[in-house]
């Protein structure tokens, strides 16, 4: 997988990082695709053998911040060895994703707009609503909480909320 990212690289200077920047799934679909044929590794390119590769790749990453505890926004102090690496694995693991999702014939970039729109429904913006380690829910006028404030939902009373947080 890093082959792919370090040809980009090699590519060179400005015109790499200018076409890094307007990249899209459908490329890195058919980069992905290319890369495959051109080593006749099609062969081994099945959905399951890929979503295995994905998720060793999920683990590289995560090893990535394995022990630092709690890591701020924007990594301040990390060297910039430790933030090329972040990316390299970030890469690997939608890389992977790009290519098992083509392999099981689902438009990843479709789907993902579908599911951000299901979320949004779900989960409808609003000064109440947030994340819980519970899952999302909002509070509606009454202070009242909405579990899972899509389709529906169970309503905990305010009070009972108050309670919640003394026991
Ligand atoms: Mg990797």
């Amino acid at each position: 997988m890093n082959a792919v990212v370090s040809e980009e690289a090699g590519a060179g200077g400005g015109a790499a990082a200018a076409a890094a920047a307007a990249v899209t799934l459908e490329e890195l679909r058919k980069k992905m695709a290319d890369f495959a044929r051109e080593r006749d590794w099609e062969q081994y390119h099945s959905p399951r053998n890929l979503l295995l590769a994905l998720v060793g790749e999920v683990g590289e990453l995560s090893e990535i911040f394995q022990w630092k505890g709690e890591v701020p926004k924007g990594l301040p102090g990390w060297e910039e060895r430790e933030t090329e690496h972040l990316g390299e694995e970030l890469a690997d693991v939608l890389l992977y994703l790009v290519r098992l999702s083509d392999m099981c014939g689902v438009d990843l970039g479709k789907a993902a707009l579908r599911k951000i729109d299901l979320n949004a429904r779900k989960y409808p913006a609003g000064p109440g609503c947030r994340p819980s380690k519970k899952g999302a829910h909002c509070s509606d006028d009454t202070g009242d909480r909405r579990d899972d404030c899509g389709d529906v939902v169970a309503v905990v009373r305010a009070d009972e909320i108050k309670e919640e947080h003394a026991s």
